[in-house]
């Protein structure tokens, strides 16, 4: 099964988008074959493409998170890669039970990534989009989908953003 996050996955492979110098994951493509457990990596023209096509996934969840609408220009954005991606045609039968079995075209970067733009298009017109959350940590600023009951989570995981923000809290807390 695809997982129905996978897009804020894919958004989250920079992270600590926050700080000065954000962790940057896919430095060229073969990690983003590696990533998308590509047999082969997208040309360099691909990947660039590939990576501007995360950015925008990034700005369009993250203004979610904040209550913001999406810039135009995103949505114009995802639509277009929506509409050229291979498409949405068959499933096919794995061990846990069923996927979509995409007709990637090799090399591309929207062949590679329709799994990527179907999980962002769900996402976005499902039940789960005011789930969508920013980390609360500035510095941080993952995306994940909020899961608990009560839809108060505010950090991407406590061991840590939470814990280091509890840290901070006493720290201060025994400095007055
Ligand atoms: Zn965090």
């Amino acid at each position: 099964m695809t997982r129905p996050d996978l897009c804020l996955d894919f958004a989250n492979t920079r992270y600590w988008r926050g700080q000065a110098t954000p962790t940057e994951t896919l430095h060229a493509p073969a990690d983003l074959a590696a990533w998308a457990k590509a047999a082969r990596p997208p040309s360099a023209r691909e990947f660039e493409q590939a990576i501007g096509l995360r950015e925008m996934l990034y700005r369009l969840f993250d203004a979610q998170a904040q209550g913001k609408p999406p810039a135009p220009r995103d949505l114009e954005a995802l639509n277009q890669a929506l509409a050229q991606a291979p498409g949405r045609r068959a499933l096919k039968r794995n061990r846990a039970g069923y996927e979509w079995d995409v007709d990637a075209r090799p090399g591309t970067a929207l062949g590679l990534l329709a799994p990527v733009l179907w999980s962002a298009g769900d996402l976005l017109a499902g039940p789960r989009l005011d789930r969508v959350r920013r980390c609360a940590n500035p510095e941080c600023g993952w995306l994940f989908l909020d899961d608990s009951r009560a839809g108060k989570r505010r950090w991407c995981s406590m061991s840590a953003c939470g814990n280091r923000a509890k840290a901070r809290r006493h720290y201060h807390k025994s400095k007055e």
